[in-house]
């Protein structure tokens, strides 16, 4: 249920980073366009204002040069090939005429003038001589013509005039990639002519940039806008084929994520089918009393049922650490053992029961809740109760697992310092962590007899415990001569291959009734009671 929920935490998060460059790759490429799309247009406006300046001042150009050089007042023959020489050279101009001080047009080469009407004001222009006019036609509606005026001191003008959709070029040379309309109106904003890039394009809804450039020789100014469609229509493809693109690659990544998942999912459903089976058991390894040769207790060590083997802790304690399911093997081994042990030890209190636990248990409370849940009110009673914290591994929050081992030394528990001598701790941990009992590593043991350094170290421990008054157990101890020798330096409690590896529950407990009968220690008066209360719960 715990891990469910965890995995799903873990999809999500995959999910998430498999994402976020596809998020990322969306941001991007908007910035991109926001920040090119504004400056294209800019630049697109801009030149295409110069471009219609440049053909407005051709055909000033000529304008100037017909009125200071041609007869204006009479429509000759010369005068005819003058305003046509302004055509051909001003190509943009569409009609030119000379109008007389009545106002009506009196010579044009391109046939009849025809009569425009005023579609706006007369707008000085920087030769005083020339005025700028917005005109049409009065029935064409919507074509608007620029006419460019120049007017004689005797009264009579020249008219040009330029078809508005003229002054806006259909190509824009520069970046713009998008689609885009382009509006020529006049400085105050009457609009003049429109043009689309291209004929079919749509220019519904809103513009996603829009950038107006106005003239300061002429009363004009050219707007140019990339409507949201034409932007969408453009960066279509490279949105469909980014986004697809980082789609694919997302799905990839959590495909493998899954499948990676799945794979260390293998070891640790094992493990949960383990649990459920009930094959993670106690083994039992006695603690004897090298002076009197008397059983102390035990030390809990876990195995695992394997069809018909049986497995050590080195294959599996690493991975449950990591898990997490060391927690549960713990519970377990601790109820197994309170169950298997609980009425051989009911009557035999001076006995205890020692059981490992992980760095991991003294950072969180739950340990404490756990031992009182599990021992409370049973045989097996909490004053029998050891727990070992390994010097092997630092503890990674020193002060709290101070407060759990105090907690737990409430309950009547004692607290051993495992492995003490191989450590992280260092002696420092045995008045840091007040402990009640060191069980001192397997090395020193095994440097009996060969190496004086190490029995020098056997020596200052010894004796470190005797000055804390606190319990010394020996490890691992396989020879006589070591027995011999740690009976010598006054240890009491040894540990080892030499009086019996782990057993299963019930070998320990045969062994128990065999070097601890009930007898030799009650006396005669209550023996009969205790042996038949014995049997009882045993029976049971
Ligand atoms: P440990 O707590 O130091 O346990 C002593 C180990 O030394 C045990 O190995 C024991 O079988 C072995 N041993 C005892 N006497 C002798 C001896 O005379 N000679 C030799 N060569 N070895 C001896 P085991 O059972 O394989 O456990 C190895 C380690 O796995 C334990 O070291 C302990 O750190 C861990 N472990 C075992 N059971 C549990 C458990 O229930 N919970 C946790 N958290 N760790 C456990
Ligand atoms: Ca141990
Ligand atoms: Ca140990």
């Amino acid at each position: 249920m715990k891990r469910g929920k965890s995995r799903w935490k873990i999809a999500l998060l995959a999910a998430a980073l498999a994402f976020a460059p596809v998020v990322g790759l969306n941001l991007l490429l908007w910035l991109h366009i926001s920040a090119n799309g504004g400056a294209d247009i800019e630049e697109a406006s801009a030149s295409m204002l110069r471009l219609a300046e440049r053909n407005l001042d051709d055909a000033m150009t000529q304008i100037v040069a017909f009125s200071m050089n041609v007869e204006h007042a009479s429509c000759s023959e010369d005068t005819m090939k003058a305003l046509g020489t302004v055509i051909l050279k001003a190509p943009h101009v569409a009609e030119i005429s000379v109008i007389d001080p009545a106002g009506v047009p009196v010579c044009s080469p391109s046939g009849r003038p025809r009569v425009v009407r005023a579609a706006s004001g007369a707008h000085d222009t920087q030769n005083p001589n020339l005025k700028f006019a917005v005109v049409d036609f009065g029935s064409e509606r919507g074509q608007k013509i620029v006419q460019l005026l120049w007017q004689y001191p005797d009264g009579w003008n020249v008219s040009a005039l330029i078809p508005g959709e003229r002054l806006l070029p259909a190509l824009v040379v520069g970046r713009l990639q998008a689609d885009f309309v382009s509006r020529l109106s006049l400085a105050d904003g009457t609009f003049i002519a429109g043009k689309l890039s291209r004929s079919d394009m749509s220019v519904e809804g809103a513009s996603a940039f829009e950038e107006r450039t106005i003239s300061n020789r002429y009363p004009l100014g050219i707007t140019v806008s990339v409507p949201s469609a034409a932007l969408w229509d453009n960066y279509r493809q490279l949105f469909l084929l980014g986004n697809a693109g980082g789609v694919a690659l997302a799905f990839l990544s959590i495909v493998g994520a899954l499948a990676v998942s799945r794979q260390m999912e293998g070891p640790v459903r094992d493990i949960e089918n383990s649990i459920r089976r009930g094959d993670f058991i106690p083994y039992y390894q006695p603690i004897m009393c090298i002076r009197t040769g008397r059983l102390l207790g035990c030390e809990v060590l876990v195995r695992r049922r394997r069809g018909d083997a049986i497995e050590g802790p080195a294959t599996f304690i690493p991975m449950v650490e990591a898990t997490g399911q060391i927690f549960e093997i713990t519970r377990l081994l601790m109820a197994s053992a309170r169950d298997e042990l609980g009425p051989i030890y009911a009557v035999r209190p001076h006995l205890k029961v020692s059981f490992n636990l992980v760095a991991d248990h003294f950072s969180n409370a739950r340990v404490v809740e756990d031992v009182e849940e599990i021992f409370t009110g049973a045989q097996l009673k909490l004053s029998q109760v050891v727990l070992e914290v390994t010097e092997r591994h630092p503890l990674p929050n020193l002060s709290a697992a101070r407060v759990i081992i105090a907690r737990l030394q409430e309950l009547g528990v004692r607290i051993a310092l495992d492995d003490v001598g191989t450590g992280h701790g260092g002696l420092s941990y045995l008045l840091k962590l007040g402990v009640d009992q060191m069980k001192m590593d397997k090395m020193f043991v095994d440097a009996i007899g060969t190496d004086r350094y190490s029995t020098a170290i056997i020596d200052t421990l010894v004796k470190l415990a005797a000055d804390l008054n606190i319990e010394f157990v020996a490890e691992g101890v396989e020879t006589f001569e070591q027995i011999a020798y740690l009976k010598e330096r006054g240890v009491d409690a040894a540990q080892g291959y030499v009086f019996s590896p782990p057993l299963p529950g019930p070998l320990f407990l045969e062994l128990i009734r065999t070097v601890d009968p009930v007898s030799s220690r009650v006396p005669e008066r209550v023996k009969k009671a205790i042996r038949g209360a014995a049997a009882d719960v045993e029976a049971a």
